[in-house]
């Protein structure tokens, strides 16, 4: 997929808010510092469509770009665990799970994940979380640069070991650098296949 346009349209604090056509939307998300402002505009070939530094009043906040105006690509507020968590529908921020919760529209969700680390456990519990609401979703690494390429396979492989302990079958991952530009094509590629289905 090549990228024609790329543009801001609203940012929200609550999902009722958010733009109700029935656009595909695909949804960025992490753990703050992971790299997604990064990876979102390094997907779209914009310098600063999103915000790098940290904006004050901005993290929290569900944002919406259009993208070849055809469809959402929503870069979501890092998420964190809900103070009072016992199922795990219930760990994670109200506003985060009622967006997963609500949004008809949407079509998947990346989850992001430094590539240096290993799996954490409030990754791999959203991704649990995601599983059982039933909502696709992928994985991206980011900040591949920062490992040599034997590194970074034995990296995905310790994360697809810690994966297959609750899954029968791995989810489409995508290996990125947002300063080096790889993983653009991977994954406007493949958001291009889901959006034709
Ligand atoms: P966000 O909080 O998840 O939106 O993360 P940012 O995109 O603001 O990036 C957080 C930090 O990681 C910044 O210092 C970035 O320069 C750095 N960073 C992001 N992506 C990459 C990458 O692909 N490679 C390297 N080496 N650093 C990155």
């Amino acid at each position: 997929m090549k990228i024609k346009s790329a543009e801001f349209v609203v940012s929200n604090s609550e999902v009722a808010k958010c733009p109700q056509n029935p656009i595909p939307e695909y949804a960025f998300i992490g753990r703050s510092n992971v790299g997604k402002s990064s990876l979102i505009n390094m997907l779209t070939d914009r310098k600063s469509l999103a915000k790098t530094s940290g904006r004050p009043g901005k993290t929290q906040l569900i944002n919406h770009f259009i993208i070849n105006n055809n469809w959402y690509l929503v870069d979501l507020p890092g998420y964190g665990y809900a103070k009072v968590s016992k199922s795990s529908k219930k760990k994670f921020q109200k506003f985060i799970t009622n967006y997963f919760e609500q949004r008809q529209q949407l079509v998947m969700a990346f989850v992001l994940v430094d590539i240096r680390h290993k799996p954490q456990p409030i990754d791999l519990e959203f991704m649990e979380y995601l599983g059982e609401s039933g909502i696709p979703f992928g994985i991206i690494f980011t900040k591949a640069d920062k490992l040599k390429p034997k590194a970074i396979e034995r990296h995905v492989d310790d994360y697809s070991l810690e994966l297959l302990k609750t899954w029968e079958a791995l989810p489409p991952y995508f290996v990125t650098s947002s300063s080096k530009k790889i993983g653009q094509d991977e994954v406007l590629d493949f958001i291009a296949t889901t959006n034709e289905e």
